[in-house]
């Protein structure tokens, strides 16, 4: 996600009385839950307790309900979270985790802060997910762990994907920083939550998630109680005991203003998903039929929380349509504009220009359209109207 636009956004908005259209509208949500957030916050600086306490702890049981998982951590942010969650795994410099180069650049970048070796799957052309017949590909004596991202909203291939660690003996971390909510089911079928099939699931809670706060923050879902004992650990600078040290840790936490706002927006988040599908669908709609846009596929045996709605431009001229609709007052974004094997950070002789070639297509043809809670059907019929007006002409 792009940090600046997530925060500029919100002074734009408050600044004029037409809503302008944005990738996303956080304050025009806040107004929707503001008297529950005000006195929330209220609540908390009465308490001066910021860190830890009541409402850290009651969020963290509000999460394991939610999700139906047995332990949940909060941490400082999504980042911290993948990080921690590689070094409770034990995973060492010379390990492989083998994840996807079409995400945000975060899930590899813990990878090499912990010498660990990033092996990169390719996707899937019309769902943006991670392919297992790919992670199959890839897996090497070295190989310890799948990473796999639930980009965009919609979960990775979890039935495959768990049956594969299974049958290698692999650790699987889920980054669910995009699609806290959705809904997975398995080959068994059982109904799981995205980020508690894997060992670790993780997610992020920068205010322009689905479940955002208004700051940093980030979270850890397990159901193995030693390993979330051993997540707690690592969080609080490795120690149990305080000035003890067993083993070596981070500082993160989250602070208890954000938690106050997550646990109210978590009672939301369910309506969220369903305004943010009822957005997709008028999208589809708009687009269906048009030859040069194809529009985001619904992966099987995953709900879709449209983290974003991203579309595939298949002409050739996907930079001049975003020029179009930024001209009319409509952003839109890349997300991802460079496969994470193709960054000069990552790039190794052991994944070169050409080997991912759906990621690589991808990177020049997605776009993706202002998505969130609050779009109404002017906005999208103005948004639907001026993208299919720059195919008209
Ligand atoms: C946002 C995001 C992260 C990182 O979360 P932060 O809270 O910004 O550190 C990691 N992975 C993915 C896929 C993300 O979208």
């Amino acid at each position: 996600m792009c940090r600046e636009q997530a925060t500029n956004k919100g002074h734009s908005a408050m600044s004029t009385t037409t809503r302008t259209i944005q990738m996303v509208d956080l304050v025009g949500q806040y107004h929707h839950i503001k008297p529950e957030v005000d006195a929330a916050l209220q609540r908390v600086l009465e308490s001066a307790q910021f860190i830890g306490g009541p409402d850290v702890k009651g969020l963290e049981q509000d999460l394991s309900d939610y999700l139906g998982c047995r332990e949940t951590i909060a941490c400082a942010n999504g980042t911290d979270a993948l990080q921690i969650a590689l070094m409770a795994l034990d995973l060492k410099p010379g390990d492989e985790v083998i994840t996807t180069a079409f995400t945000f650049v975060a899930t590899v970048e813990v990878v090499g802060l912990l010498g660990i070796t990033p092996v990169f799957a390719d996707v899937h052309p019309d769902t943006f997910l991670i392919d297992p017949e790919d992670i199959r590909r890839k897996i090497t004596p070295n190989t310890k762990a799948i990473v796999p991202v639930h980009l965009f909203g919609q979960c990775a291939d979890m039935g495959v994907i768990m049956a594969i660690a299974k049958e290698h003996g692999l650790q699987v971390v889920e980054d669910n920083a995009q699609a806290i909510g959705a809904e997975v089911t398995m080959p068994d079928g059982t109904v799981r939550k995205a980020g508690t099939i894997g060992t670790i699931g993780t997610t992020s809670f920068f205010p322009s998630k689905n479940l955002g706060c208004y700051g940093d923050g980030g979270a850890l879902f397990t159901n193995d109680e030693r390993l979330a004992r051993r997540i707690r650990q690592i969080c609080n600078h490795g120690s149990e005991v305080r000035y003890y040290h067993d083993i070596l840790g981070v500082n993160s936490r989250l602070d208890a203003l954000q938690a106050a706002v997550l646990r109210i927006k978590l009672r939301h988040l369910d309506a969220y998903a369903a305004a943010r599908n009822t957005a997709a669908r008028a999208y589809d709609g708009a687009f269906a039929g048009n030859a040069h846009i194809r529009t985001p596929k619904r992966a099987e045996g995953t709900t879709h929380v449209f983290h974003q709605y991203t579309l595939r431009i298949t002409n050739g001229h996907r930079d001049a349509l975003k020029a179009h609709l930024e001209a009319q007052g409509i952003p839109a974004m890349v997300y991802y504009p460079v496969p994470l094997h193709l960054q000069k950070a990552y790039s190794t002789d052991r994944c070169r220009p050409g080997d991912l070639p759906v990621s690589e297509a991808l990177a020049a043809e997605v776009l993706s359209l202002p998505m969130h809670t609050e779009l109404d059907a002017d906005q999208l019929a103005h948004i639907t109207g001026s993208v299919l007006s720059f195919f008209s002409n």
